[in-house]
């Protein structure tokens, strides 16, 4: 083989791998999560006796991403810095909006001139309620003065001026229900599972957040700055532990948005069936019900999962679940055979115009 041709059956042979390997990961990504660790470079962020907040966050946010690939492949991860290099804030949000991501965490240590304050917090985007949110916000930000033309980039924005952040209380956050949720999310993370002291969910104006175009937070995991928690922060161990929280926040949240899109799936299948009542058409449809309950099936996707048609039908005090749905008794019938060793005491119910008739009645309008 000649080398010019040897050198494009390799170019063509990565080519293709590549493309391949994009496609497929295009199609199996539910959600995409930037994770943003802080400072780099010739930033340092705040320094400890030994530790720079610089190196703790690279390793911490590396240690989430790695949690993320091994255990919820169908999560994108994104880093704006896998190594230690300088990264604009508005570079940072920008490649989030650039990716449609569905989550932005901004990981950060917190540091203090009194070496006693310890324990984490998680801010989402908007005006600071107290002095010390704001001097967190004011401490994160102050970064901008080693960016150039700063004063252009954030619309004259001085990080270290009280009145420059009145700018955040006209700012309207509709990501920040979500936000919240998130950040509540991974301080009881930190609190129940890592055993961390808890210093609350907060809020201040951090640039890094400003433009992100999605809910976002920024973590505060604990402060370089008292003894102890430098040692934490810096030890493989800690790291872990404020990792693995961080991971589980992440895939709880995305879990939790997944359920309220199907409870609006159901209730969507319930106005259908509303609407064929008050069509006034006549409508008939046979159902197979499964089950009874006192109290709602928090989750009957879930429940009767892989069943076509899942329906949640009130009657009266109780909640009758049904599977399938079919225009003829003789469809209703076989499909009951087909599941009578999973559900021997299934049995058919008749709907028209969405509401309950015995199976006489559903006969007779068959007929018709
Ligand atoms: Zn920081």
């Amino acid at each position: 083989m000649g080398k010019k041709l040897l050198i494009a059956t390799i170019v063509l042979t990565i080519y293709t791998g590549f493309s391949t390997a994009d496609a497929q990961k295009k199609q199996t990504y539910k959600h995409t999560v930037v994770l943003d660790a802080g400072h780099g470079g010739h930033d340092t962020g705040a320094v400890g006796k030994k530790g720079r907040e610089k190196d703790v966050v690279l390793s911490i946010a590396l240690k989430v991403g790695d949690y993320i690939k091994k255990n919820t492949p169908d999560t994108r991860v994104i880093y704006t810095r896998d190594d230690d290099f300088f990264v604009p804030l508005d570079e940072r949000a920008a490649i989030a909006n650039k990716n449609n991501a569905d989550l932005f965490v901004s990981i950060h240590a917190n540091s203090n001139k009194n070496t006693k304050p310890f324990g984490t917090e998680t801010f989402a985007m908007g005006l600071h309620k107290s002095q010390s949110n704001l001097d967190v916000a004011q401490k994160e930000n102050s970064v901008i003065v080693l960016e150039q033309d700063y004063n252009t980039k954030y619309e004259g924005f001085d990080p270290s001026s009280a009145e420059s952040y009145i700018i955040f209380s006209l700012m309207q956050n509709v990501y920040l229900d979500k936000s919240l949720k998130l950040a509540s999310m991974v301080q009881d993370e930190f609190r129940e599972k890592a055993k961390r002291a808890d210093r609350g969910v907060k809020q201040a104006g951090f640039l890094v957040l400003w433009h992100t175009k999605m809910p976002s937070v920024l973590i505060e995991t604990g402060f370089i700055s008292n003894e102890e928690e430098e040692k934490y922060l810096m030890s493989a161990n800690g790291q872990d532990y404020l990792a693995s929280a961080i991971y589980r926040a992440i895939r709880d949240y995305f879990a939790s948005l997944e359920d309220e899109e199907r409870e609006v799936k159901k209730a969507t299948t319930v106005a259908q069936d509303d609407t064929e009542a008050a069509s006034g058409e006549n409508v008939l449809c046979y159902r197979l019900q499964v089950a009874t309950t006192s109290v709602p099936v928090p989750n009957p996707t879930e429940k009767f999962s892989g069943k076509p048609d899942i329906f949640e039908y009130k009657d009266g005090s109780k909640y009758k679940y049904m599977i399938g749905r079919f225009s003829t008794l003789d469809e209703a019938s076989a499909y009951k055979k087909t599941i009578s060793a999973e559900y021997p005491d299934a049995f058919i119910v008749p709907f028209n115009n969405g509401k309950k008739i015995s199976i006489s009645e559903a006969k007779k309008l068959e007929k018709k």
